[in-house]
């Protein structure tokens, strides 16, 4: 039963309303009609996400009003534009437009670039369409194919920090590769360096795991809250599960204290299927995906973001937790994506326009490991700042 007081608010609501209607709002553009899936808000339902300016303006069982375009989305997914927190993004300037075409309207590029040769990927960054950020390695050389820190001089903190300072607006964290092929015995010590350079800027570390030198405890125990270990489920000698299967407590530990798992799917060596499942089956899922994309990716087991998002469809994660850690929660972990990965009203209209279709799709690990699952997301069109996409 509504009282006197609240009959009276909910009519004079509704005069406003109607009101509204009447002024026939004109939007940019109308996503209509599609399964709107935005974990930011909890919401998935079929909805219409108005746009005008760039920006969200209202999502809605129905959106009245007349608007410049439309896209009919009935029977596709329509997600907040997927962040990808380890790319390869900045080698070209190729790659943020190819990136884009997948439904990635926000990218970080992980350590590709280190002081010696960052500032060239720093200008990648900032011709970006979309959204992008990089992280420093701390070897100067940035990835380099025999690996880049087997001479520990390399990693030469005052160095990076210069990196950092003539970068400061797309440098948002140190990245560091502690695989023995990159690192050799130096990884502990590489990390102490990456974690001095970001030190005086509060900014955080990604580590990229698998095949160490040290054992996993000893490389966690560095971490603080905020960083980010890449290709999680990287395999054994020194990965986060022991012989027997079994997740190490001190990596729960450390997720605990707020150090952030990110799958990182990659090429070689960076995860096996048998890795993940026993993982999961211990209930240790990533907080984060990621791609490790290159402009050579389409040829890989990544293929594109959706699809290394729907590896984990296969393993029977809920679809809106997947597209939760490929828009809000990788958004997160950067305050430079504090308003993405969201469709809520008021956000950049960046908004990842995606297929879930049923049938027999076949996935790689990174050691040629096929498995096959029942459903695969497909990128359909990508809207970019309120405007579509258009495919060269
Ligand atoms: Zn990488």
């Amino acid at each position: 039963m509504m009282n006197r007081r609240q009959f009276v608010g909910a009519a004079s609501a509704a005069l406003i309303a109607r009101a509204s209607k009447a002024r026939a709002a004109v939007y940019d553009l109308i996503i209509k009609g599609g399964r709107v899936i935005d974990p930011s808000v909890a919401l998935d339902a079929v909805r219409d996400v108005a746009i005008a300016g760039g920006s969200i303006v209202a999502v809605d069982a129905n959106v009245a009003g007349d608007a410049t375009q439309t896209i009919d989305a009935r029977g596709k997914i329509v997600a907040p534009g997927l962040i990808d927190i380890h790319t390869h993004a900045a080698r070209s300037k190729e790659g943020p437009p190819m990136a884009l075409l997948d439904g990635i309207t926000g990218w970080v590029d992980a350590g590709s670039g280190g002081a010696d040769n960052i500032d060239q990927m720093a200008a990648v960054a900032r011709s970006s369409p979309q959204i992008g950020r990089v992280l420093v390695n701390i070897s100067r050389l940035g990835v380099a194919p025999g690996g880049e820190l087997h001479d520990i001089n390399l990693a030469n903190v005052a160095l990076a920090q210069g990196a950092i300072v003539r970068n400061r607006d797309v440098v948002i964290g140190v990245k560091a590769r502690l695989s023995e092929n990159v690192a050799g015995p130096n990884d502990l010590e590489a990390l102490r360096r990456a974690q001095e350079a970001a030190a005086p800027f509060n900014l955080p570390v990604m580590i990229h795991i698998g095949q160490s030198y040290s054992p996993m405890r000893a490389i966690l125990s560095l971490l603080k809250r905020g960083d980010i270990v890449t290709h999680v489920y990287a395999p054994a000698p020194n990965g986060i599960i022991d012989d027997q299967g079994r997740l190490y407590p001190d990596v729960q530990a450390a997720r605990r204290r707020g150090v952030l798992f990110d799958f990182g799917n990659g090429v070689a060596d960076h995860f096996d299927w048998a890795t993940v499942e026993r993982s999961v089956k211990q209930g240790f899922w990533p907080d984060t995906f990621s791609t490790d994309w290159n402009v050579m990716s389409k040829t890989t087991g990544v293929v594109d973001f959706p699809n290394v998002m729907s590896k984990f469809l296969m393993f029977g994660m809920p679809l809106t937790e997947v597209i939760a850690r490929a828009t809000v929660n990788a958004a997160r972990v950067f305050p430079s994506f504090d308003n993405r990965g969201t469709l809520n009203v008021g956000a950049p209209a960046d908004v990842a326009i995606l297929e879930l279709r049923e049938g027999s799709f076949e996935f790689l690990d990174s050691y040629k490991g096929t498995r096959s699952g029942r459903q695969r997301l497909f990128p359909a069109e990508t809207v970019l700042a309120g405007k579509r996409v258009l495919r060269a």
